[in-house]
């Protein structure tokens, strides 16, 4: 049997817990809630109902019998009386009742009136009160009659009845008839209602008990699952039943828990995801940067601000890693990725952290206690990259820049610190890569230049402050212009006197480069000089090769011969009279990638050139792969040439080599007659320098060239260079 809810007790999920105090507030409220529940009533009143129906229609049968027991009992006693009173022989000469006798009959008994008929049914007497019931009309059914009022009934006594040779008709007074009746109505009224209220009671406490009871705890339990489905509080009855409500109360129950134990444990899975996807880099499974802060910032608070000691922030970026990613694929970046991370860790104390902050920049926190170093550490990681990665038979060295800042020294503020880390790691990539630098304030001050830097070419590239100057090269041998290297002007105005100052392209052509814009910026340099060039053509003068200068980022990062090709298209340039300047490093960077592109530009017909040969770390045997024209001696060499005997070497190392390999060989940084000299005397083919000019702008440009080409005319094609 189920258990008053006094007695329930209630179990939260899974466990139980009974909570006293609560759990009689609950139980009470059941008990309440049995009373006011519809259900109960409704059962309860159409019990009640059919009970009474079924008592009404009890108590007018019951009453009816006891109308006919009393009509009965009357039609005794009136019978005994008449018996007594009536003759048993027929005697022709005297009435059958004497009339003394009928006298008493009608005063000390029930008969008000009689009378008597002979057998052949003819009157013999009457007395009292008339009579209308005759034996000669009256069939068996009509031998009583009653006055409508209830007051008299009328029996018609046959002589077997009588055992008497008469029949007799006889008035009895019936009154007595009524109250009897309506007391046995009374008496038998007020039973039946006790009766009813009693079953209707007890029906009432059992349904509870089996089933309202349970249902009510089934509601509630369901009620706290939909309110708290993680953490329902369930009444249980103190007893468990094993009738269908107690199954459905268990059944339900079990599924309210499970149910709250999948979505806890759902709810623990998704908590776990968001979290490891919020902090954790999926590829390494290392924290990432958010993480990185936050752990960061915490350490910073319990450590640095206590005087605990001191904390590392360390950048450490691969060098490189895009290569690697284009030419090897993604998945060989990925464990390249991987396999640095491992490494990082296994090189650092267990209380440093590593996280992957970036593509391919690791950001370490390393705890450093009282005024220690980070230099040791910082050593240690960068030898432990000394030993190839070996990835699928693959051998792999990984070289990477570290910047390194400190906390409390650089700030105590976490992003600062880690944004300091980044700026040394900025600096150590633009100072060659492969090596490690310390944050320092000037770093910053730096970095703040350069943004604002950023911004004003930015509008610079908007509001056409951007201009190309010629810078013409000519033939050693024959004097003559046979061509023009474009070179980017930054017209900046300001307050001053001249109105604006040139920024010089070295300024701003790193900036550029490293926030992209070198790529519109160079679209714009290589449409400017083709439309000059072709413009210099259609005015009448001889048609000469225009350089342009690509930047490592325009010729990686953009498709460059795309945007040769519509500078050409738009300007209507044949491609034979442009030239592409590249550095070696370019090349270099990637020469699967850059001779593929060489050659689709080398087949548009345009000439290609190696800026500044003799500065990178170019591989000799790389250079005969690749589709190029002409070697461009750094203008560092020819500077130094007369007075350093090694650089004078190198130029004509270059110069052999160049020939060597079929190319042409142009020096640059030409100023005076003996660099010309020793240049011709080594065998350069071209020079460029500002012995000649310095680089001019547009119009100056072409009026320089109308007179060289002028001057060219008069003397024959043959220019000698000025001295
Ligand atoms: P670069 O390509 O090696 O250009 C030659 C640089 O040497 C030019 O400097 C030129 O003015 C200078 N020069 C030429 N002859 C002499 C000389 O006899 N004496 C001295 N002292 N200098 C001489 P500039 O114009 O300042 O350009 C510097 C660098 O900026 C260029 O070196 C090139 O790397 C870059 N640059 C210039 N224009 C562009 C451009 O449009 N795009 C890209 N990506 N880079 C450019
Ligand atoms: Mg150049
Ligand atoms: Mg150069």
């Amino acid at each position: 049997m189920t258990e008053l809810p006094e007695q329930a007790a209630a179990e939260t999920g899974a466990s139980a817990s009974p909570r006293e105090p609560q759990l009689l507030r609950r139980a009470l409220g059941a008990q309440a809630l049995i009373w006011k529940s519809r259900l109960s009533w409704r059962i309860t009143m159409i019990v009640f109902i059919t009970i009474m129906m079924v008592q009404a229609m009890v108590m007018v049968y019951t009453a009816r019998i006891q109308e006919q027991e009393e009509l009965a009992t009357l039609w005794r006693e009136a019978r005994a009386g008449i018996v007594m009173s009536i003759g048993d022989t027929r005697d022709q000469l005297r009435p059958p009742v004497n009339r003394d006798e009928g006298l008493n009959l009608i005063s000390s008994t029930l008969v008000q009136g009689f009378a008597v008929y002979a057998l052949d049914q003819g009157l013999l007497q009457t007395s009292g009160s008339h009579t209308v019931l005759r034996p000669v009309n009256s069939p068996v059914a009509l031998r009583t009659f009653r006055s409508s009022d209830g007051g008299t009934y009328e029996v018609l006594y046959t002589p077997d009845e009588l055992a008497r040779p008469y029949y007799v008709a006889a008035k009895l007074d019936a009154r007595r008839v009524k109250p009897s009746v309506v007391a046995h109505v009374e008496q038998t009224l007020v039973i039946l209602l006790l009766l009813a209220c009693f079953v209707t009671t007890v029906l009432m406490i059992v349904l509870g008990e089996w089933l309202l009871q349970p249902m009510i705890l089934l509601r509630q339990n369901l009620l706290s699952a939909a309110k708290h489905p993680e953490k329902p509080v369930l009444l249980r009855p103190a007893r468990e039943s094993r009738d269908e409500m107690g199954l459905t109360l268990r059944i339900a129950s079990d599924l309210i828990r499970q149910n709250a134990s999948n979505l806890k444990r759902l709810r623990a899975q998704a908590e776990d995801r968001i979290h490891r996807l919020a902090y954790y880099d999926a590829l390494t499974n290392l924290p990432n940067r958010t993480f990185f802060i936050e752990k960061l910032d915490e350490a910073i608070r319990q450590k640095v601000l206590q005087d605990k000691g001191r904390i590392a922030v360390v950048s450490v970026d691969i060098d490189h890693f895009k290569d690697i990613n284009d030419t090897m694929g993604h998945d060989i970046g990925d464990r390249l990725l991987e396999a640095v991370g491992k490494r990082l860790v296994k090189s650092l104390p267990r209380d440093a952290l590593v996280a992957r902050a970036s593509a391919d920049e690791f950001m370490l926190m390393i705890p450093l206690p009282g005024d220690a170093s980070s230099e040791v550490i910082i050593n240690t990681i960068v030898t432990s990259m000394a030993e190839p990665v070996s990835i699928l038979q693959e051998r792999f060295q990984v070289r990477v820049s570290v910047g390194a800042a400190h906390a409390p020294d650089d700030g105590v503020d976490a992003r600062q610190i880690v944004k300091n880390a980044d700026i040394a790691l900025t600096r150590a990539k633009e100072e060659g890569r492969d090596t490690v630098r310390y944050y320092s304030e000037d770093f910053d001050r730096v970095v703040q230049q350069r943004f604002q830097l950023l911004r004003d070419l930015r509008l610079a590239l908007d509001h056409n402050q951007l201009q190309l100057h010629y810078h013409p090269q000519f033939n050693l041998s024959t004097g003559q212009i046979i061509g023009v290297e474009a070179l980017l002007r930054w017209w900046c105005p300001d307050n001053s006197r001249e109105g604006g100052r040139f920024i010089p392209p070295a300024e701003f052509i790193p900036v550029a480069e490293q926030s992209g814009l070198i790529v519109p910026i160079g679209e714009w340099v290589l449409k400017t000089a083709c439309a000059a060039n072709k413009a210099w053509q259609a005015d009448g003068l001889p048609p000469f090769r225009i350089a342009v200068n690509i930047s490592g980022v325009q010729f990686h990062r953009a498709d460059i011969v795309q945007q040769v090709e519509t500078a050409l298209r738009d300007t209507g340039l044949e491609a034979r009279w442009l030239e592409l300047e590249v550095t070696e490093s370019v090349f270099m960077e990637n020469v699967d990638v850059a001779i593929a592109t060489l050659d689709r530009l080398h087949k548009l017909g345009c000439e290609l050139a190696v800026d500044d040969f003799g500065t990178g770390y170019s591989s000799l045997s790389y250079l005969r792969l690749f589709p190029i024209d002409r070697l461009k001696i750094d203008q560092s060499f020819v500077r130094n040439a007369l007075v350093n005997p090694g650089d004078r070497m190198i130029a004509r190392t270059i110069i052999t080599l160049g020939h060597s390999l079929g190319l042409k060989v142009i020096a640059e940084g030409v100023e005076t007659s003996d660099h010309e000299n020793f240049l011709r005397e080594d065998g350069c083919d071209e020079v460029q320098g500002f012995k000649y000019t310095q680089p001019l702008p547009e119009d100056k440009m072409r009026a320089f060239a109308r007179q060289h080409f002028h001057l060219v005319s008069d003397k024959g094609n043959v220019v000698p260079l000025k001295s």
